[in-house]
């Protein structure tokens, strides 16, 4: 009786979609936090594991998808997406930097905040010769085992063609069929896999609500009142960005949909963003997303996800406008015109070579404020507050790299756009429990 009572109520617990569940989970733990103090931070622990069992499919899902992609995707259509992707997700992080400039001009927050005797830590500025050489790996495998993205990318893309010019070139029909078994262990382990990321996403819930309990136990709300400003500058400028360049501009304009389909679709990846504060983390179920909601080709996102999470950042970029306003106001000084193009500059330039994993844009930061020759101590000052800061910028990251996707997507005829969140009554969307 008791067990069957039980069963009905996680029946009905699983009914929900995970997206509100891990919702209240982030609401629940934040404010778990807030009341207990530090005694939540050991909580951590719990909510590493989520972020474990996420990274822990990146490299697959990247490879699988990647080999079933490649099964469609001849050199010169790689060639003219590779362009696409690069030349938008360039175009979006600009206006990124320009939309923090913006809004920071207009808040202008840290004016009558007086710099403290923080720590400051500094960072090498990624060599962008490096970073392009870094694309290849020595060792395939070893940049697999390191979870190394773009070498991954760049191996698997290179193997993926060569297998499909193989089959076309072959008279030896065992050597056809080996290409095929190939293509189709890729789609079963893709499918496999994206099975184990709804999996992971349950036990996101408790995840969630364990990593905000440990931030907010270990803030407290005395830390985060002096820089609310500046938290709620950048709440503006993201939200600004994402409403005018990444639903406006490109879902409703370029693309012609609807932005509440969209944002529908990318729903659980942006929620996953929000609370592990990872894109690389969030990147196996951004991709679940792009294939199961918003119905998009692997031959498009299995390339143009992994990329973007490691050389499209548009909520990190765009921290790095409303933060050097924030120093300069901090120091009692103005950025002109040109310091401000500076910052454009370094920033875009900075996201292609950092990675998408928490805290990247603090350490960007360093690199923007030695540009302009302003103080490196303000990098320690905001430090105590970046895990909150971080959360939007990265979901601002996916979401941009989810949009960008579903445009080149629709310039490649490769999104049915009659499926998943896209259809007027939602039909084929997909959540945890549907099977
Ligand atoms: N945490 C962000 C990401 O992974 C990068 C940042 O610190 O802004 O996308």
């Amino acid at each position: 009786m008791a067990s069957s009572t039980a069963a009905s109520y996680w029946r009905r617990y699983r009914s929900i979609p995970i997206v509100y569940r891990i919702g209240v989970a982030f609401l629940l733990g934040s404010l778990f936090g807030l009341v207990v103090g530090t005694p939540a931070t050991r909580l951590q622990p719990l909510g590493d594991l989520f972020v474990q069992l996420l990274s822990m499919l990146i490299i697959p899902i990247i490879v699988f998808t990647l080999l079933m992609g490649a099964r469609r995707l001849s050199p010169s259509n790689l060639g003219k997406l590779g362009v696409q992707v690069v030349g938008v997700y360039m175009i979006t992080s600009a206006l990124a930097v320009a939309i923090g400039l913006g809004v920071g001009n207009l808040i202008n927050p840290g004016t009558g905040l007086e710099l403290g005797n923080a720590e400051a830590q500094s960072a090498e500025a990624p060599d962008l010769l490096e970073v392009l050489l870094g694309i290849v790996p020595e060792n395939p495998i070893a940049a697999m085992a390191n979870g190394d993205v773009l070498p991954t990318i760049f191996f698997v893309v290179l193997f993926g063609i060569a297998l499909a010019l193989v089959e076309q070139s072959t008279d030896a029909s065992d050597i056809r069929a080996g290409v095929e078994t190939f293509y189709d262990l890729a789609e079963a382990g893709a499918e496999a896999m994206f099975k184990i990321v709804w999996g992971v996403m349950e036990y996101g819930v408790v995840g969630v609500f364990a990593l905000m309990a440990a931030v907010f136990g270990e803030a407290g709300v005395d830390a985060i009142v002096p820089f609310a400003l500046l938290i709620l500058t950048l709440a503006l400028a993201v939200a600004a960005h994402i409403a005018l360049v990444h639903l406006g501009g490109i879902i409703v304009l370029l693309v012609g949909e609807s932005p509440v389909d969209f944002l529908r679709g990318g729903r659980d990846a942006l929620v996953t963003a929000l609370s592990i504060r990872s894109s690389s983390g969030t990147l196996p179920v951004t991709m679940s997303d792009a294939d199961e909601n918003l119905r998009i080709e692997e031959e498009v996102y299995s390339f143009s996800l992994p990329l973007g999470a490691t050389i499209n950042m548009d909520g990190t970029a765009l921290y790095q406008g409303v933060a050097a306003i924030f120093a300069a106001n901090l120091v009692g000084v103005q950025l002109g015109l040109g310091e401000q193009f500076t910052v454009v500059a370094v920033a875009v330039l900075a996201s292609v070579g950092a990675a998408g994993v928490p805290g990247t844009g603090l350490i960007m930061l360093t690199l923007v404020l030695t540009q302009l020759g302003l103080p490196l101590e303000v990098v320690g000052f905001v430090a105590g507050v970046d895990p909150l800061l971080d959360r939007l910028r990265t979901m601002t990251n996916i979401s941009g790299d989810l949009a960008v996707t579903t445009l080149v997507a629709k310039w490649n005829d490769a999104v049915d756009f009659s499926g998943g969140t896209w259809a007027a009554d939602g039909r084929g969307e997909v959540s945890v429990g549907d099977d």
